[in-house]
C-alpha cells in the first residue's frame, strides 16, 4: 500500500491561523510582535527567502523590518546594528539571512543576536539548551519536522530514528531535538560509510543532505515514515528532495513530499517563535 502523504502546507496552514488569534490577544494588550530581518549583500536566493519570510509575517500579522546592507559592510557595524535592536522593545526576533559574505565573523553575529530575540535558534544559548532541554528557541526546520510527526500521530519514543545530514541548521539540531523525546538516534553525513546499513533500521529516517535521490527503496524498511528535507533544483528548474519520493512511497507508511512538506513548516515556525517571542516580553513587562 502506498505511503500516506504527509501534507506541510495543510499543517502549515491551520497552525498559522491559530497565529492570527494569538496575535490579536497580544494587539488587545497594545503588542504587535515585531520581527527584524538583515540582508546582507545581494545573493538572489537570500533575497527570495526573505521575501517569504516577509510575506508570510505580514499575512498573519506581525510587523517585519527588513534591512538591506551592503556586502562590504564591516563586523563592527553588523554588530553595532544588532546591538540596537537588541535594545529595541519593538522588536522581539532578530534574524540574520545566512548566508553571510566571507569577511563576516558568523559565530560572533550569532552570538551578538540577544538569546532572547534568537527566534532562528542559532545562538550558542539556544543550541546548548537543546542539549539540556532548557531551550527557548528551537531552530526552524527541524521544529517543523517535530510538529510535523506529532501532528501525524506518529510516536516518537524508543523509535529507532536515523537522521542523514548533520549540518548546524538541520541535522544535528534534529537529533538532538528526537533524542530529547527519547528516540534512539543515528546520525549519518557525508562521511559515514556505507549509508544503507544504517536507513534500513529506521523507523523515523530524516534525510537532510542535499543529494537529489540518495534515497533508493532498497535502503528503507517496509513501512518507515520518511521525512524529507531536501530542496534540490534540478536542471530543468524542477524542485526536487533528497528521496526518490516514487519508489520509497511504495514501501514507506508516511512521507513528505517535496515541495509542500517540510518546507512550508519552517517558515511556520519561525512565525511561531517570534510570537512565542513577543509573548514572552510582554509576560515579563507585566510582573
Ligand atoms: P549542508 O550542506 O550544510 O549539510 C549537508 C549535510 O549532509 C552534511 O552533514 C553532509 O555531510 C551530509 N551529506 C552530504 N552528502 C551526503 C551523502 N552523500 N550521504 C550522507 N550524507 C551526506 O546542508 P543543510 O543546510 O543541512 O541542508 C540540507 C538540505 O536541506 C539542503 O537540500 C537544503 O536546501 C535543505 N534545507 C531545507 C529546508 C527546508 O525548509 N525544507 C531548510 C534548510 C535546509
Amino acid at each position: 500500500m502506498p505511503a500516506r502523504i504527509i501534507d506541510g502546507r495543510a499543517l502549515a496552514k491551520a497552525m498559522r491561523g491559530g497565529f492570527v488569534t494569538r496575535i490579536e490577544a497580544l494587539g488587545a494588550e497594545g503588542v504587535t510582535p515585531g520581527l527584524a530581518v538583515l540582508l546582507i549583500g545581494d545573493d538572489p536566493a537570500s533575497a527570495v527567502y526573505v521575501g517569504r519570510k516577509v510575506k508570510a509575517c505580514a499575512a498573519v500579522g506581525i510587523a517585519s523590518f527588513t534591512e538591506r546592507l551592503p556586502a562590504s559592510i564591516s563586523n563592527a557595524e553588523l554588530l553595532g546594528r544588532i546591538v540596537e535592536l537588541n535594545a529595541d522593545p519593538a522588536i522581539h526576533g532578530i534574524l540574520v539571512q545566512l548566508p553571510l559574505p566571507a569577511h563576516i565573523d558568523m559565530a560572533r553575529v550569532l552570538e551578538t543576536i540577544s538569546a532572547d530575540k534568537d527566534v532562528d535558534g542559532f545562538h550558542l544559548y539556544n543550541v546548548g539548551g537543546l542539549v539540556t532541554g532548557t531551550t527557548v528557541f528551537s531552530p526552524c526546520t527541524p521544529y517543523g519536522v517535530v510538529k510535523l510527526l506529532e501532528y501525524e500521530n506518529i510516536p516518537i519514543e524508543g523509535q529507532n530514528v536515523v537522521v542523514v545530514g548533520a549540518s548546524n541548521i538541520v541535522g544535528k539540531p534534529m537529533a538532538l531535538m528526537l533524542m530529547a523525546r527519547d528516540a534512539t538516534v543515528s546520525i549519518c553525513h557525508a562521511k559515514t560509510r556505507d549509508l544503507a546499513q544504517y536507513t534500513i533500521l529506521a523507523d523515523i529516517l530524516v534525510v537532510a543532505a542535499g543529494v537529489p535521490r540518495l534515497i533508493v527503496p532498497q535502503m528503507i524498511k517496509h513501512g518507515a515514515v520518511v521525512i524529507d528535507v531536501g530542496i534540490n533544483r534540478l536542471p530543468d528548474g524542477s524542485i526536487t528532495g533528497d528521496v526518490d519520493f516514487e519508489g520509497v512511497s511504495q514501501k514507506a507508511s508516511a512521507i513528505t513530499p517535496v515541495p509542500g512538506g517540510v518546507g512550508p513548516m519552517t517558515v511556520t515556525m519561525l512565525l511561531d517563535n517570534t510570537i512565542r517571542s513577543a509573548e514572552r516580553a510582554h509576560a515579563l513587562h507585566r510582573h
